[in-house]
């Protein structure tokens, strides 16, 4: 059902219209004195009050018309839209015709217009799948009209994520004659659409700082014979079971099996790490690189991840690495006698630690509202 009709004097739009103007119109329709037809078919349009207030226009006969009826929370919701958009300043037509690049006709519930930009904002009650959301908002786009969706309770069958390239937003339960809620966002309609025509409905993705965790040993590169740090074992950033960053005494955090220091594990360990971290990641915290190196010696081996200094490049041996992490746990273990690996990486002066490179991970994209007078 309409709430807009053709007359002799241009469109009438029953939603800008108080209900002094409506009656108005009513009795001019009533006495002939003005001509008013359906914009779907160009029959003859009756002025219509709803049992709940809403105005609108109906078919004076049905005829070949095929626009399908609407539900009186359809009609009422439009309004309300065509309404708000209105006094937000827009140019708003409801039931507007139109036609994509490829010939394909549309008719938008609520179209709106300012300068240059042309807004479809639709009421969606009967079940609609995100398929064919996604479909007519493609229509619109190809036209040059930017769409965004109203759907009543479980009216969207959603099967996919509609991001910011299709708005979409969920009406509670709706009542005709009371404001329906727009979830999430616990706003009015009518407040929903002023904000969303001001441009304070933002599509924001959330991130969040997972730093990953590398554990090294202070060392000294045979080649070049600066100060390094050689990387031995590393944690993910979402890793964590609780979902809050990682912090540095996560990495032992019930560690109760002790790690093997052999040639094999660390390699193994090694290339673990060069598969999830880059060297830009490790030099940015002044970490030794990573790499593989097939031949170590002149002989070819089976366990081909190494440190690479920091500085020179120079392959760190694996074997050496691994007596000096035991050379630095007996130390250790020689200062108090059952102290654990733990211990050894908070001791200040302790040649192992662990470094945190920054990981920064998106979440999923939603939309929120940004506070009028925010900047
Ligand atoms: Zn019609
Ligand atoms: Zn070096």
């Amino acid at each position: 059902m309409p709430i807009r009709a053709g007359s002799d004097q241009g469109d009438v739009l029953a939603f800008a219209m108080n209900a002094e103007q409506w009656q108005g119109l009513k009795a001019r329709h009533k006495s002939k004195a003005m001509n008013l037809w359906m914009p779907c078919c160009q029959v003859p349009a009756v002025p219509k009050t709803s049992p709940r207030g809403t105005f609108f226009f109906a078919h004076a006969r049905r005829g070949e018309c095929a626009t399908a009826d609407e539900s009186p929370e359809h009609l009422y919701c439009k309004s309300l839209i065509a309404q708000a958009a209105m006094d937000a300043g827009w140019k708003v037509t409801s039931e507007w015709p139109g036609q994509s690049p490829e010939g394909e006709q549309w008719v938008a519930d609520v179209f709106c217009e300012k300068g240059t930009a042309k807004l479809a904002l639709e009421v969606q009650m009967s079940p609609q799948s995100d398929a064919e959301t996604v479909r007519r908002q493609d229509r619109y786009r190809a036209s040059g009209v930017r769409g965004a969706w109203f759907f009543g309770a479980g009216a969207r069958r959603a099967t996919l994520e509609l991001d910011r390239s299709t708005p979409a937003f969920s009406l509670r339960p709706v009542e005709v004659g009371t404001v329906p809620t727009v979830d999430p966002f616990g706003m009015s309609l009518t407040g929903f659409i002023e904000a969303l025509l001001h441009k304070r409905i933002d599509w924001d993705i959330p991130t969040y700082h997972r730093p990953h965790l590398v554990e090294y040993i202070e060392d000294a590169c045979w080649a070049c014979k600066k100060p390094v740090k050689q990387v031995l074992e590393h944690m993910e950033a979402s890793s964590s079971p609780d979902d809050d960053a990682l912090t540095e005494s996560d990495f032992y955090e019930g560690r109760f099996v002790p790690t093997a220091y052999t040639v094999a594990a660390v390699s193994k360990r090694l290339e673990a790490m060069h598969a999830v971290l880059s060297n830009e990641d490790l030099a940015a915290q002044g970490l030794n690189l990573v790499g593989r190196k097939d031949v170590i010696g002149g002989k070819p081996t089976r366990f081909p991840f190494v440190n690479l200094c920091l500085h020179c490049h120079a392959p760190q041996n694996n074997h050496f690495l691994c007596e000096r992490i035991l050379d630095a746990m007996q130390r250790q273990s020689s200062v108090g006698a059952d102290e654990e690996l733990t211990e050894l990486a908070s001791a200040q002066s302790g040649p192992v630690g662990v470094a945190l490179i920054p990981r920064v991970l998106r979440g999923r994209g939603e939309w929120k509202l940004r506070e009028a007078d925010s900047p």
